[in-house]
């Protein structure tokens, strides 16, 4: 478990992994947001960054820190404001579990994925 993403750079890069190397942070033009935690993990699991989606210009996206030092996207929703992406890393579970739908891991406190809970999500009351 981490609780700033400092720490979360330095294990990433133990296990040999390049998730926040310069050059994959330019390539996908990627930005972490520190937000109203200003550099530690929400949860101690979640943190999110602003990423220039291709098509769709800059997005918010939340990123999982795995125990084991690496990185996931903790979501497929791509978030217009980082308040909004903040909300809801806020309220995810921080142990992924297969989405009772299609398996794929989610966080989504009601064990369905974004893409099989579509817009509903977000307007449902359990968020
Ligand atoms: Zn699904």
């Amino acid at each position: 478990m981490y609780h700033t993403i400092a720490e979360v750079k330095k294990a990433n890069k133990a296990i040999g992994h390049k998730w926040f190397s310069p050059a994959n942070m330019r390539f996908f033009k990627t930005h972490i947001v520190k937000g109203h935690y200003s550099g530690r993990l929400i949860q101690s699991r979640f943190f999110i960054t602003s990423d220039d989606v291709w098509g769709l210009g800059r997005r918010y996206i939340i990123r999982a820190a795995l125990d084991n030092g690496a990185v996931e996207t903790a979501s497929e929703t791509k978030f217009m404001s980082w308040q909004v992406a903040e909300e809801i890393a806020k309220k995810l579970k921080t142990e992924s579990s297969p989405c009772a739908n299609c398996r794929k891991s989610t966080y989504n406190p009601n064990f369905t994925c974004d893409d099989c809970a579509g817009d509903a999500r977000l307007a449902s009351s359990d968020w």
